[in-house]
């Protein structure tokens, strides 16, 4: 009977493992319907100068306008994009859909720089600056200096003087590089050394625990300390509250991201919310 149960559950282990299996591979099928037919689009999230009340600009957060469950967030759909033949092709709609995006922020007055988030294989593949060189020419109306572009510092970023090489030629096009979510990974400090970067980005964990917690403030304040050490830019990640940017600023970040400031956004929606937006009083010098 035992021997019996257990077969059983071997049946239904089996069975669940395979409909599970044909879940992901649907769902594979609808990524690549959902990127031939445009169902993606970058949403910005505001980047500002919390003491001067100005938007320095945005970063653009991919979103799936999923015609049945509505719009989708990365979490939904990168883990079934990552590691597949979807990686590049999803990665190319972003690069494109980044300079389309510059090109319309100048064009509508705002020539804002834009932040776009590119996955560690991408960046990695061989002739990537070689091919990003190519969709940068191909707006000839976007300067370069105008597209960032975020990594994250992960267990991916295999090679790290590959990636420096490929960071070098990126920047000899103009384009600028953030390190997202610093102070997460395993070797932040590895990166710090290896990289040629523009900007530090204080990861929201942080941020977001470093009014209650001594550790995570004493991170921030580091983290502000070394972006200023390396001669880079830091900006926080995360902000929900008021205080958190007082503090930010009390610590001499004044660039800021975050929920309290504006949620990520369509881009019409931005155009707006960038010509009225005022900085709170408490944030002024
Ligand atoms: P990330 O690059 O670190 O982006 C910041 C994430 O934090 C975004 O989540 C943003 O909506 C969220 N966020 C911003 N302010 C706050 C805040 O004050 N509080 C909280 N709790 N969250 C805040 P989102 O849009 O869900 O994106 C999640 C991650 O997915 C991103 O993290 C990035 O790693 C990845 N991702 C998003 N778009 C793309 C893309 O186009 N390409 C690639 N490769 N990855 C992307
Ligand atoms: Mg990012
Ligand atoms: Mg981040
Ligand atoms: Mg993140």
């Amino acid at each position: 009977a035992a021997k019996q149960a257990g077969r059983n559950q071997f049946q239904e282990f089996d069975a669940a493992q395979e409909r599970a299996l044909r879940h992901t591979r649907a769902q594979v099928v609808q990524l690549r319907e959902a990127l031939a037919t445009g169902q993606f689009e970058l949403y910005l999230q505001p980047k500002v100068d919390m003491r001067l009340g100005t938007v320095v600009g945005a970063e653009a957060l991919a979103r799936w306008n999923h015609p049945e469950r509505g719009v989708l967030s990365p979490a939904a759909f990168l883990p079934l994009i990552e590691g597949t033949e979807l990686d590049t092709q999803f990665g190319t709609w972003v690069v494109q859909s980044g300079l389309a995006l510059i090109e319309r922020l100048a064009d509508s007055g705002l020539p804002l720089p834009v932040s776009i988030n590119i996955a560690a294989p991408h960046l990695q593949q061989c002739g990537f600056a070689e091919w990003m060189g190519g969709e940068v020419a191909a707006h000839p109306q976007v300067p370069a200096h105008l597209l960032d572009i975020e990594i994250t510092e992960t267990a991916q970023l295999l090679d790290i003087e590959n990636v420096a090489l490929t960071l070098q030629k990126l920047r000899a096009l103009g384009i600028t590089i953030s390190l997202d979510d610093f102070g997460t990974g395993y070797s932040s400090l590895t990166y710090l050394r290896g990289l040629p970067l523009n900007t530090l980005k204080i990861d929201q964990s942080f941020v977001g625990g470093m009014l209650a917690e001594a550790g995570d403030l004493a991170i921030v304040q580091g983290v502000i300390g070394l972006a200023r050490s390396f001669g880079y830019r830091v900006i926080a990640e995360g902000v929900e509250t008021e205080d958190q940017g007082l503090m930010l600023l009390q610590m001499g970040c004044a660039q800021a991201q975050g929920y309290f400031i504006a949620r990520p956004m369509p881009v019409a929606q931005f155009l707006g919310w960038a010509a009225s937006w005022q900085a709170p009083a408490a944030w002024q010098p």
